[in-house]
Order: structure tokens, then sequence, then C-alpha cells
């Protein structure tokens, strides 16, 4: 992709952040590098992201370090990139300990929603049970009904 483009798509998402002209250059050199190297992959959970919000791509966002609410500066060296899932999962946990533990807490996320999805087919599956003589009884009348007409 030229560079253009990509410093298009960079400004829109940098556009919050109170840095100066010589500071946006910087963190835009160390995402070309990034980007153009393959290595364009999230500071905590390592898996490759793409430019655009979408299903199929990861993208990126920008990760203050140590966050906002705990002191955390716009300062460049303060900024990483990182998923969307992990920056919002993050929040203003400390980094290395988020980093470390990022990959645990996501398998016990899909566990956890893995285990409601089950729930909730058991207790649709209870619904259908418990309301089967109802649901029954209306179609034997339906069909009572349409051997009359
Ligand atoms: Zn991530």
């Amino acid at each position: 992709m030229e560079k253009e483009k990509l410093r298009t798509i960079f400004n829109k998402r940098i556009k919050k952040l109170l840095i100066d002209a010589q500071a946006k250059d910087e963190l835009f050199e160390r995402f070309i590098e990034l980007f153009n190297h393959g290595g364009f992959k999230c500071a905590y959970c390592n898996r490759r992201m793409g430019l655009k919000w979408g299903d199929n791509e990861i993208s990126f966002t920008i990760d203050h370090v140590l966050a906002r609410s705990r002191g955390g500066t716009d300062n460049i060296h303060n900024i990483t990139f990182a998923c969307q899932s992990c920056n919002s999962m993050k929040g203003d946990k400390d980094a290395g300990w988020f980093a470390a533990n990022v990959n645990k807490s996501k398998v016990r996320k899909q566990k956890r929603e893995l285990w409601k999805a089950i729930k909730k087919r058991k207790q649709d599956k209870r619904t259908r049970e418990a309301f089967k003589d109802i649901f029954e009884m209306v179609n034997v009348k339906r069909e009572n009904g349409s051997k009359k007409a």
C-alpha cells in the first residue's frame, strides 16, 4: 500500500492524540516500519493486525501503555499499537501484567461464552419441553379445525 494512503488511515486513528507534528511523524515511522516488515502485530496478544474495521481483519488501535486514567500521557513512548479487543480488555490494567495474562484471559472469556451458549441451548430445550403439551394441544386443535372446514 502507498505510504500516502497509510498516512491517511494512520492520521485518522491518531487524531485524538495531543502530540506535535514531529511526534506524529516519529510515531508514523514506527507504524510504517512494523507494517512493512510484517510485524504489525498486537503488542499484547501478538495477533497480526490489519488496517480496517471489519469482520475479517483485526483492526489496530492506539493504546496507552500506562492508561490515561492512571496518569499516562500522549507521549509517544507511552503509545503502542494493540488490537481492539486487547485495548478494551486492558482498560487501566498494568501493561506488563496484561501482556503476560491476556491469552489466559482470552481463553477464559471464550470458555465463558461457550458455556453461556450451551446453557442457553439447554434452556431453549427445556422451554420447548415444558410447553410441549400446549404446543401439541394447539396443533391438534388446528388439525381438527382444518378437518371440519
Ligand atoms: Zn491483542
